[in-house]
């Protein structure tokens, strides 16, 4: 069968990003739901083994146009490229074709604008009349419209933080993460257009067929993955009397399994906890009255 054709039916294509920040991340999280692939030559095109699910190696942008076409089932790209393009769709009057399936829990970053350092900001009507460069020029577009302030998008594909030093634009509004990068060109973010992080994308409606089954069982999967990614077994021994003390220090946990130990009193819990679990916690419920306390990795979850 060829890479390209897209009517491959009996099978679940993603597309990921072939390098960058992306890449690595989505791929070891679709391995961690039990995905393994033989890898053709060139890496465009990987084949699912242990499922008939295949991985498509792309550029991000491409991911939103390869789903909408039916090239692709789903994919996974970051929830800025996602909503850029949909607006984009939108505004050539193709509706929306797409939706957020799931966010993915990393790659997370924020559309900032950001503002020369000297400047003192104190609310958006300052930008009237400037010109502001970006990447993401319907987010912006739509974000000045709901602002009711008038300014001029100048729109560039890459290195917009130099482009106000570079006498381009007064402001900018671009991807910020550690705000590293924006310091590095004296630049100061002031505003949230969009949290954003990496999610899985896919058509607007359910994906039918077998290929909706394959959705489904990835969609589990994934969601099991996402849990545990933080999450830690707590098992401890205490009597009945101390619960009403115990339970209130695990506010992060699901309802913990109890069980009978030695006659009526003693019990032992196993509580999964989503939060960390440090040294201070776990003595904070030894003086409670708990005991026996053991941490344990969590390998894998089905709901
Ligand atoms: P491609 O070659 O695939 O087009 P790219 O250069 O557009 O790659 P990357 O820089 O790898 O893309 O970023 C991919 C995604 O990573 C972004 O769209 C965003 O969702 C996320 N991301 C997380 N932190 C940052 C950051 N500090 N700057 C830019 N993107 C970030
Ligand atoms: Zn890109």
């Amino acid at each position: 069968m060829s890479p390209t054709t897209p009517a491959a039916r009996d099978r679940l294509r993603i597309a990921i990003q072939k390098s960058g920040r992306l890449a690595e991340p989505a791929r070891s999280l679709l391995a961690s739901c039990g995905l393994s692939w033989r890898e053709s030559r060139d890496r465009l095109f990987c084949y699912g083994e242990t499922l008939p699910v295949d991985l498509l190696l792309v550029r991000d942008d491409d991911i939103p146009g390869l789903i909408a076409e039916g090239v692709c089932d789903l994919g996974i790209v970051g929830r800025n490229v996602l909503v850029e393009q949909d607006l984009d769709a939108q505004a050539a009057g193709r509706g929306a074709r797409l939706r957020e399936w799931r966010p993915l829990g990393f790659g997370a970053c924020r559309l900032a604008l950001a503002v020369p350092e000297g400047w003192a900001w104190h609310e958006p009507s300052q930008l009237a009349g400037r010109r502001i460069a970006t990447s993401y020029p319907q987010l912006l577009t739509r974000w000045l419209a709901d602002n009711c302030v008038e300014a001029r998008v100048v729109v560039l594909s890459g290195s917009v933080e130099i482009a106000p030093r570079l006498g381009q634009a007064d402001a900018v509004c671009d991807l910020v993460s550690s705000g590293t990068t924006l310091a590095a060109n004296q630049l100061k973010p002031v505003l949230t257009l969009l949290e954003s992080e990496a999610v899985l994308a896919g058509p607007a409606a359910d994906l039918d067929d077998v290929r909706g089954e394959l959705a489904q069982l990835l969609l589990r999967r994934l969601d099991g993955a996402t849990r545990i990614r933080h999450s830690k077994l707590l098992m401890f021994q205490a009597t009945r009397q101390l619960l009403p003390q115990l339970l209130p220090l695990l506010p992060d946990a699901d309802a913990p399994t109890v069980m009978q130990v030695d006659g009526e009193d003693r019990l032992a819990l196993q509580a999964l906890c989503h939060g960390a679990l440090t040294w201070q916690r776990l003595e904070d419920l030894r003086r409670a009255g708990a005991r026996g306390l053991m941490v344990l990795p969590v390998e894998g979850m089905l709901a």
